[in-house]
C-alpha cells in the first residue's frame, strides 16, 4: 500500500492512475479502524480499481477539546489493517497539511438544526470543510460513507448537489457487534462494564422501532427511552429523535414521512456514542 502524507505526491499518483483509465474510490475516516470502516473499503474495492483511504482526526469538527484529545489513534495498526484489506493507498496528512482558514463558514440550515447539528455546534462546518478538501485533493469517482452517521451523509450529499462536485456518493450499512452495538472507534475507550452498558443504544432503537410499528406514539417511545437511561448510573441520553430521513426534520408521527429514521445519541460515562435505524 502506498502511504502519502503530502498532497502533491498523492495528486501525482492519482493523476497517473486516472490517465490509465482507472476509477478511484475514496473512504474518508478518522482512523482507529474497525470492521465498519473495512466494509466501506470492501464496497470501494468492489466498484473501483483504486481505493484510497484517508485518516485524519480533524480538529475543527470536535466541539469538545477533551473528546479530540481522547480520540483513539492507532496509525501503525490501521496501516496493517488497510494493507491486509487490499487498500491501494492511504492519505494520512499532518494537521498543517489540512489546515483551513477561519473565514469560510458553511451552514446547512434546517439540516443541522436537529441532532448532531444542535448538540455539537460547529461540527458539520468542520466535517464539510475537510470532506470538500479531500474531494478536491483526491477527485474520486465515488466516495463511501457509513449509514451510522446518517445526518453527516445527508449534509455531504447536499454539499455535492448544491456545489456540483463531480463525485458519486455511496452509503454503506452499519456494521454491528453480535449484541447489536454499532462499531465505533469510540467503543475502544469503553471499559468492559461500560461496553456492556453501551448496548442500550441499539436496544433502545430496536425496541422503539418495534413499538412505533405496533402503533405507539413518538412522544411515548421518547418517554420510555428517557426512563430507561435514567434508571442506569453512568448513562445519559442526549437525544432520541424520529426524523424524516430525507430532510432530517423531526416528526410528530411516523405517517408524516415516507422513510422515517430513528436516531440516538448518548453518553456512556464520558464516551459519546450515536446510532440510528430506519423504521
Ligand atoms: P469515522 O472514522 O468515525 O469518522 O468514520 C469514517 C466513516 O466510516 C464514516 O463514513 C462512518 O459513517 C463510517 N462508519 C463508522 N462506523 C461504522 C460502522 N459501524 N459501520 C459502517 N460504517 C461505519
Amino acid at each position: 500500500m502506498h502511504i502519502f502524507k503530502e498532497i502533491e505526491p498523492l495528486r501525482a499518483f492519482l493523476d497517473e492512475k486516472r490517465k490509465s483509465g482507472l476509477s478511484i474510490g475514496l473512504v474518508p475516516t478518522m482512523g482507529a479502524l474497525h470492521a465498519g470502516h473495512l466494509s466501506l473499503i470492501e464496497a470501494s474495492k468492489r466498484d473501483n480499481s483504486i481505493t484510497i483511504c484517508s485518516i485524519f482526526v480533524n480538529p475543527i469538527q470536535f466541539n469538545n477539546p477533551k473528546d479530540f484529545q481522547a480520540y483513539p489513534r492507532f496509525l501503525e495498526k490501521d496501516i496493517a489493517l488497510l494493507t491486509q484489506a487490499g487498500c491501494s493507498a492511504l492519505f494520512c496528512p499532518e494537521d498543517y497539511t489540512m489546515q483551513t482558514g477561519a473565514y469560510l463558514q458553511v451552514s446547512f440550515g434546517d439540516l443541522e438544526k436537529s441532532m448532531e447539528g444542535s448538540f455539537r455546534p460547529g461540527h458539520f462546518n468542520g466535517v464539510v470543510k475537510v470532506v470538500a478538501k479531500l474531494f478536491h485533493i483526491v477527485e474520486p469517482d465515488t466516495a463511501y460513507f457509513g449509514q451510522k452517521d446518517w445526518q453527516q451523509f445527508v449534509i455531504i450529499r447536499t454539499l455535492v448537489e448544491e456545489l456540483k462536485f463531480n463525485v458519486k456518493l455511496s452509503v454503506v450499512e452499519t456494521v454491528r457487534e453480535a449484541d447489536g452495538l454499532a462499531l465505533s472507534s469510540r467503543n475502544q475507550r469503553l471499559t468492559d462494564s461500560q461496553r456492556k452498558q453501551a448496548v442500550v443504544l441499539s436496544a433502545t432503537l430496536n425496541e422503539s422501532r418495534q413499538k412505533l410499528l405496533a402503533g405507539d406514539s413518538i412522544a411515548g417511545i421518547k418517554g420510555l427511552a428517557r426512563n430507561k437511561f435514567e434508571a442506569q448510573a453512568g448513562l445519559a441520553l442526549e437525544y432520541l429523535e424520529v426524523v424524516n430521513s430525507e430532510n432530517l426534520l423531526p416528526l410528530k408521527s411516523v405517517e408524516e414521512a415516507d422513510r422515517p429514521i430513528l436516531c440516538i445519541a448518548a453518553f456512556v460515562d464520558e464516551v459519546r456514542l450515536i446510532d440510528n435505524m430506519f423504521l
